[in-house]
């Protein structure tokens, strides 16, 4: 399958392209994921993209175009892809209209996971991360707590908030997704490829996109 799904911070993106993922083989791309590791890294990407990671703001386009450009070219994406969290902008969607037309492919759906703000914030404040870059397991205080005294279950490592989900970050990435991301989906509605999904969980979720690709 050859799918973008576009939803808010904390809507399940991630999950939900994991699944996916497994179904088929299709590669899972995650830009924040492959920034975060850049800045992991410490490379060139990296040192310019945490600034406005760190602020919740979106990095430059052309460090983005250049880093999606290379990893949709990589041999393994012939399988299929999942793009999670690209196109973020108007500008990003054409530049990746131009560069599936250089490939000679084309999109089979965009999937809007539509979840309620309030359910976001909730989910996003609650969550924590193993501070163990090889770990990184995620947590919720709620329903997934770490040890009594913060530590991941897996490995021991110290659970921790990350930077960008503390809450004043959380709200300026709302505040981006809803001026720069959100118009994406009408210009999608326009093209016929959006699929609009509206449900509680993953399961159900992941059975619509299938049922919305014809492969149910
Ligand atoms: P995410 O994990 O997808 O929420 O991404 C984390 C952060 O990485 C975002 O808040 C942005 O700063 C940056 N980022 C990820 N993808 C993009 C993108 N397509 N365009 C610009 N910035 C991005």
């Amino acid at each position: 399958m050859r799918i973008v799904l576009l939803g808010a911070p904390g809507a399940g993106k991630g999950t939900i392209a994991k699944r996916l993922s497994e179904y088929d083989g299709s590669v899972h791309i995650s830009t924040g994921d492959i920034l975060r590791n850049e800045v992991k890294n410490g490379t060139e990407l990296g040192k310019r993209a945490k600034a406005y990671m760190e602020k919740g703001e979106l990095v430059p386009d052309e460090l983005i175009l250049n880093m999606v450009e290379t990893r949709l070219r990589e041999k393994d994406c012939e399988k299929g892809f999942i793009l999670d969290g690209f196109p973020r902008t108007i500008a990003q969607a054409e530049a990746l209209e131009n560069l599936l037309r250089k490939l000679g492919i084309g999109l089979d759906l965009v999937v809007n996971l539509d979840v309620p703000e309030d359910v976001i914030i909730e989910r996003l404040t609650t969550r924590r991360t193993c501070s163990n870059p090889s770990c990184q397991e995620i947590y919720n205080v709620k329903f997934k707590p770490p040890s009594p005294d913060g530590r991941c279950l897996k490995c021991g490592w110290p659970v921790i908030q990350r930077d960008d989900e503390k809450e004043e970050v959380i709200r300026e990435r709302l505040k981006v997704y809803h001026e720069k991301t959100s118009p994406l989906i009408d210009l999608y509605r326009k093209t016929g490829l959006l699929f609009d999904v509206r449900s509680p969980g993953s399961d159900e979720i992941v059975s619509k996109i299938l049922e919305g690709l014809g492969k149910k």
